[in-house]
Order: C-alpha cells, then sequence, then structure tokens
C-alpha cells in the first residue's frame, strides 16, 4: 500500500516536517495499526504556507482563465493515471472498500474536466442601460487567498472539490489536513505539481482544527474560507471570521439529517436497495446520508422486512466485494454504539446491528444498524450521528411525510420514492433541502452539479459546479460610458 511512514506538510512545492519536529499518530481503521508519524502544524506553518500563496497569487491572477483550466485538465489526466496510488491511500485512511476508494479518484478527475471547461466560460453578463452610451457589464475577480478546511470523510474528492475551483478562479489555497486524512492533500500537492501548477500557489498543512485550522482562519490575509465539516465547527469558523479586523467570504457545506421518503405506491425493492445503499455506503460517514427513513403506514411491514433481509445481507469489511467499511476511528465507533445504547434507553427498538464487529477487530467495523420507534424530537432522530444507522418512521399520508422530512435543523438532501408525478413535483417544492432525489438514493447528482444545503446544513453557497465561481471570486460590476462625438 502506498502510505509514507511519515507524513508531512507541502509548503512551496516542498514536503517539509514541523518546526521542532512534532508528530501525531495515524492510525488505519482497518486494524487500528499506527501505519504513520505526522507532522504536528501549527501557526508557523501556516504563516510559512500563506506567505508563499501570498507571493504566488498576484501573478496566477493575472493567467488567463482558460491557461489555469488547461493545468487542471493535465491534473485529471494525472488522476487518471494514478488511481491505483490515490485509491490506496484512500483506502489505507478511510478503509472504505475498494470499489468506493477509486471512485472517489474517478470523480474528482471528472471535476477537474468540467472545472477546465469553465476556464473558457468563466461567465459574467452583460446588460443594457438605460442611459444612453453606457455599457454594464459584470467580470469575475479572484479572491486572492482561499482556506480550505478538510473533512475526514472522502479525503480526496473533499480536496478536489474545493481546490480545483478555487484554483481555476485565480486563487491560491492553503488546505487544513483533517488530522485523520493526513496524506491525500500532499499526495495532491505532488499531483498539482507534475501537472505544472507554479510553486506556492497550493499548500496543506497538517494539524489540529484548534492548532492549524484557527489561526489560518483568523489570518486578514485569507479573503475566502471554505469549511466542509460539522454545523458546530462551521459555526465556530463563521464567528471567528467575523471577528476579525478584516472580514472574509465563509462558504459552510455541513451535516445532514437526511430524510428518504417511501410512498405507498413506491416500488419497494427498489426503495429498500436504496434506502440501504443511502445509508450504509461509507459507513454512513457521508453528510447525504439516509439516515431517516419515513415509511407510509401502509407499506410500512413490508418495506421494513425488505430492508433487514438486505441489511442482514450486506457485506461489512474493506475488500474488493464489500459494501460498508470501518467508521474513521475508535472514538467515533465507541461514540455511535453509545449513541445507540442511549437511543434504546428512550425507547427505540433495535432491529439490526448496533454493535461493533468483534470478528472484525481491532478495525472500528459497525454493524448496519437500524432504529424503529425512536421519537421524532428524540435526539437520536434531530443530530447527526455520522455512522452505520438508520431509523425508521410510520407517516400517516404525504403532508405528514413532508412534516417529518422539515422536522430537524438539518436541511441537506432527500429523496421520495413514489411513481405519482404530483407526489414528487410537490415533494421537491416543499422539502426544504439543497438537493431531492425523486426514486433514487439521497446522494448522486454528480460532480459537475451545484451541491450544499440549507438551515444548519449551509450558508447558501453551492460546490462545486459552475457555481462554485460564486464560492471562489467576487463579481466585478463594470461601468464602460463612451461618448460618440469623439470617434
Ligand atoms: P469537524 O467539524 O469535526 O472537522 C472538520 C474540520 O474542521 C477538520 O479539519 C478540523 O480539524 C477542523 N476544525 C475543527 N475545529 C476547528 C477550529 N477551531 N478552527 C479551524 N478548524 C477547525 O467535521 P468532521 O467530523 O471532520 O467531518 C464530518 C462532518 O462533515 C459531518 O458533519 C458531515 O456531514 C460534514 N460534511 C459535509 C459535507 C457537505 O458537503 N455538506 C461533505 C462532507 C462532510
Amino acid at each position: 500500500m502506498s502510505y509514507p511512514s511519515f507524513v508531512p506538510h507541502w509548503i512551496a512545492d516542498a514536503e517539509v516536517p514541523s518546526m521542532g519536529g512534532a508528530t501525531f499518530d495515524k492510525r488505519c481503521p482497518i486494524d487500528d495499526r499506527v501505519v504513520a508519524q505526522v507532522a504536528r502544524g501549527g501557526a508557523a506553518e501556516v504563516a510559512h504556507a500563506l506567505s508563499s500563496a501570498d507571493g504566488a497569487a498576484e501573478a496566477w491572477a493575472q493567467t488567463p482563465a482558460p491557461r489555469r483550466g488547461a493545468i487542471l485538465g493535465r491534473a485529471a489526466q494525472l488522476l487518471r493515471e494514478r488511481e491505483q496510488e490515490f485509491g490506496e491511500i484512500i483506502q489505507a485512511e478511510t478503509g472504505k472498500p475498494w470499489k468506493n476508494a477509486v471512485a472517489e479518484v474517478g470523480s474528482s478527475a471528472d471535476l477537474a474536466t468540467f472545472m477546465e471547461g469553465e476556464g473558457s466560460r468563466f461567465y459574467g453578463k452583460t446588460m443594457p442601460s438605460p442611459i444612453p452610451n453606457r455599457t454594464v457589464q459584470t467580470v469575475r475577480s479572484p479572491i486572492g487567498i482561499c482556506a480550505a478546511i478538510m473533512p475526514f470523510n472522502s479525503p480526496l474528492a473533499g480536496v478536489a472539490w474545493k481546490v480545483f475551483p478555487a484554483l481555476l478562479c485565480g486563487n491560491a489555497v492553503v488546505v487544513k489536513s483533517h488530522e485523520l486524512t493526513p496524506h491525500t492533500a500532499v499526495a495532491f500537492g505532488r499531483l498539482l505539481k507534475d501537472a505544472g501548477l507554479p510553486v506556492g500557489l497550493y499548500s496543506a498543512v497538517q494539524g489540529s482544527g484548534p492548532d492549524a485550522g484557527a489561526p489560518l482562519v483568523q489570518d486578514n490575509r485569507v479573503g475566502v474560507v471554505s469549511f466542509t465539516g460539522s454545523s458546530a465547527t462551521g459555526k465556530l469558523i463563521q464567528k471567528m471570521v467575523s471577528e476579525r479586523s478584516v472580514l472574509a467570504k465563509v462558504c459552510l457545506e455541513l451535516g445532514g439529517k437526511n430524510p428518504f421518503v417511501v410512498c405507498d405506491d413506491a416500488d419497494l425493492e427498489l426503495a429498500a436497495d436504496l434506502a440501504v445503499a443511502s445509508a450504509f455506503i461509507d459507513a454512513g460517514q457521508r453528510c447525504a446520508s439516509g439516515s431517516r427513513l419515513i415509511v407510509f403506514d401502509s407499506v410500512y411491514d413490508v418495506f421494513r422486512q425488505a430492508l433487514l433481509d438486505r441489511v442482514a445481507r450486506m457485506r461489512v469489511g474493506s475488500g474488493p466485494d464489500d459494501e460498508c467499511g470501518p467508521v474513521i476511528s475508535r472514538a467515533s465507533l465507541d461514540r455511535l454504539v453509545a449513541q445507540v445504547a442511549g437511543a434504546v434507553s428512550r425507547g427505540a427498538t433495535l432491529l439490526a446491528g448496533g454493535s461493533a464487529i468483534a470478528a472484525l477487530a481491532p478495525g472500528y467495523y459497525m454493524a448496519p444498524t437500524v432504529l424503529e420507534g425512536a421519537k421524532p424530537s428524540d435526539e437520536v432522530s434531530q443530530h447527526e450521528l455520522f455512522g452505520p444507522v438508520t431509523c425508521l418512521y410510520r407517516c400517516r399520508d404525504f403532508d405528514d411525510a413532508v412534516r417529518l422530512a422539515n422536522g430537524t435543523s438539518y436541511g441537506l438532501t432527500g429523496a421520495i420514492h413514489t411513481s405519482s408525478h404530483h407526489r414528487a413535483q410537490a415533494f421537491v417544492a416543499r422539502y426544504r433541502g439543497g438537493l431531492v432525489s425523486v426514486n433514487g438514493a439521497t446522494f448522486g447528482a454528480g460532480p459537475h452539479m451545484p451541491f450544499g444545503g440549507v438551515k444548519n446544513s449551509g450558508n447558501g453557497f453551492r460546490e462545486p459546479g459552475t457555481e462554485s465561481l460564486d464560492v471562489y471570486t467576487e463579481l466585478k460590476t463594470v461601468v464602460i460610458n463612451h461618448n460618440p462625438e469623439r470617434l
């Protein structure tokens, strides 16, 4: 497996250790082995990365967008060539089954290809003015330096989703790697270097949120902070930025508690297959995972049985044919088991799972877990768990389903299973979220489409898609007057 025994920072196109040599352990979720020592960064490494970004940003901003895009095109090609290497890194860091690890490499390459094309479009608009001899238009300006704060669940897609659009838009980027998936961002730096990205435009700093993330977010030179992670940390980041002496744009991509509605006219076999995929792919560690299955009363028992049959057949492990890998850490596993036990102690019934899989210990594997009977107001129904746990809820009818679907503080994704075009359209209109899937899983729009949430799931921005240009550029309105008498 291509995993180094030491994971450094990546600054100014070079691997660098921490000043003072401090490190922390990286453990593999598959077997709990310490696979690497990771450089423990802080304010000094952040300052180094920011000054290297500062020195490179101006020339890059003046490079024509199609030329910036061409470098992303080369990065796409290199990603495809290095699928095996990146797949192995992702698997060592997260323990994902192989097909899920390499799927991330493919979708990241697809995104780079899409963003390359955006360099040639780079949309602004021209509009008529009511004033004679005046032209009004918008152009996109780079922001300068982007801070990108990473989650752990899809390490390569997480970096690609932010860094490709940010670079295409003419910015320098400093990534704060997730402490549990540190090497992906370093391998990504080497890939960008090989693709021809000028030195200094991309850095990755290792370390904890408070040590390495906070000084990055608090630095006035950072013009856009793009954060993906939990709603609690997202709110903290927004607060930190608002306390700076110079404000910055803050893009928050946060958690979800995503409803999966099964109506009485649904294809129940298809719905059961996709409920399992929604809940358990990546061990439920997806912002878009289907953690609330809301089922019409009249088909509840049949759907429940179909679901439990599939859950019983799920292959848990990290091999080529497995479907559900481990969770990211021992701490996550212990927390999830305790949260499920807590829900049971408050009246929920455990239908499947609920515990660590002893045969796969010391790997952090949790049996796919299904609960029923939890109150919609219970914390297990209200808070994102970020693990292989889903809950079944009964609903009376369509209105009741919509009420339950909207009944949390989150609003990321939602799915409805129905053969009624009318119900599907009404759900699209009435579910308050950033993505609705009809007869599908709770995710799956693709890297060329905008993604993001409402309420505690986000603050209005969308990444990636063309809409990510709105995160990483400022629109400048240009007013041009001319005088036909001076020809
Ligand atoms: P987290 O909030 O614990 O950590 C995210 C990042 O923030 C980490 O890199 C962490 O080091 C950093 N951080 C923590 N404290 C900080 C501080 N004080 N200052 C600066 N940075 C700080 O989230 P996580 O558990 O790593 O990731 C899982 C979460 O991410 C889930 O809630 C999931 O739903 C969400 N997520 C959302 C999306 C989306 O697109 N909406 C995608 C993937 C994951």
